[in-house]
């Protein structure tokens, strides 16, 4: 089988890329690099997958067959989309057509990697499938989720067009190859208990996120692919952590005496996250198998053993500045006075 994988060189991308070559496929990484690195399928190139040059929001050529795109192309981390707002709408929307009709040209299926970020800041808890998001279409998340929203409509108008299109919501994913300083918690906190500095807690840390070890996710993005599903199917690990919870978490993990810092909580930052995994057992049999411990244990591996990358990331992401505040007023990025509460005992958050 043949498979494109656009922003294959990002994290999650270059994750599947490999899963895909390893078992065979032959694999066309499209990639613009402006958040994936070309390190990271290094190591494939030999294997049977070939690295395109390509922005996904100019029309994509290629030559010989394709079975399969799997379009994960887009700035997914939050510091990355507000300092890239106009290519994030742009790869959301033209970038999704012409990946979509690129599949369509061939008679390929076509997975979309949509995300929980369509679900907003939600009023339903935790997040099935039928509900539809409480999004603010200005907000600075907005670039974002409003990206992928349409990404899901146009998805589903080609699937409509009979295309072969499946679309999978992906929740908080992490493991090796995360970006160091790309701001988002579990590389932050894993960058800043590995140099011994503070470990930046956004608001007060009660906020949830329900985190998924890559491997797990990867699997999952596999069987997708090998599908005919329509979706929109959640997929992610719904074992949900306070920010607190996952900092005290690292902490124990690394070993490390870092004191936790509060600063404040960025605009629209969603208060609890966590999928209802129902559907994607049903339809795909998948469930999470790496539980937190165990995931973040091999995360904290790759990333100590690179020390010059945590040390040049531990200084750009000082002081809270990782970019959840770039470009918003001096004053906004004051650490915010709050007493470093132990951990609470959170209860399951309340269900509305
Ligand atoms: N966060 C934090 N400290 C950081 C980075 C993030 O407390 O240094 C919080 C952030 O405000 C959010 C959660 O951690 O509530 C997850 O953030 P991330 O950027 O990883 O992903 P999101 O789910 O918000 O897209």
């Amino acid at each position: 089988m043949r498979v494109v994988v656009t922003g294959g060189a990002g994290f999650l991308g270059s994750h599947l890329c490999e899963a895909l070559v390893r078992r065979g496929d032959t694999v066309v990484c499209a990639d613009d690099l402006s958040t994936g690195r070309l390190e990271n399928i290094e190591h494939l190139r030999h294997l049977g997958c070939e690295f395109v040059r390509a922005d996904v929001t100019m029309p994509l050529e290629l030559s010989g067959s394709v079975d399969a795109v799997a379009h994960l192309a887009s700035p997914a981390s939050p510091p990355d989309y507000l300092r890239l707002p106009l290519e994030t709408l742009a790869v959301g929307s033209r970038g999704t057509e012409n990946a979509l009709r690129l599949a369509t040209q061939h008679g390929a299926r076509f997975v979309l990697a949509s995300t929980s970020e369509v679900y907003g800041d939600p009023l339903v808890h935790p997040q099935h499938e039928e509900y539809w998001g409480n999004v603010n279409p200005i907000g600075p998340r907005s670039v974002y989720d409003e990206a992928k929203r349409y990404a899901e409509a146009v998805t589903t108008a080609y699937r409509g067009r009979r295309a072969n299109t499946g679309i999978l919501r992906i929740f908080n994913t992490y493991g090796p190859r995360m970006r160091p300083c790309d701001g988002r918690v579990v590389s932050s906190f894993i960058v800043q208990a590995l140099s011994g500095e503070p470990l930046t807690v956004y608001g007060s840390g009660d906020q949830t996120r329900s985190f998924c070890y890559v491997d797990d996710l990867v699997r999952g993005l596999v069987a997708m692919i090998d599908s005919a599903e329509a979706g929109p199917l959640n997929i992610g690990n719904p074992q949900e952590r306070t920010v607190r919870e996952l900092a005290q978490l690292v902490l124990e993990i690394t070993g490390s005496s870092s004191a936790i810092e509060f600063h404040r909580l960025p605009q629209n930052d969603p208060t609890r996250r966590r999928p209802v995994v129902t559907r994607v057992r049903e339809a795909l049999g998948w469930s999470p198998e790496v539980s937190i411990e165990e995931g973040l244990r091999r995360t904290v591996q790759w990333f100590a053993a690179r020390p010059d990358a945590v040390a040049a990331a531990a200084l750009l992401l000082r002081g809270g500045q990782s970019g959840a505040d770039r470009g918003r007023p001096a004053a906004d990025q004051l650490p915010v006075q709050a007493p470093p509460a132990p951990v609470a005992e959170q209860g399951a958050p309340a269900q509305v």
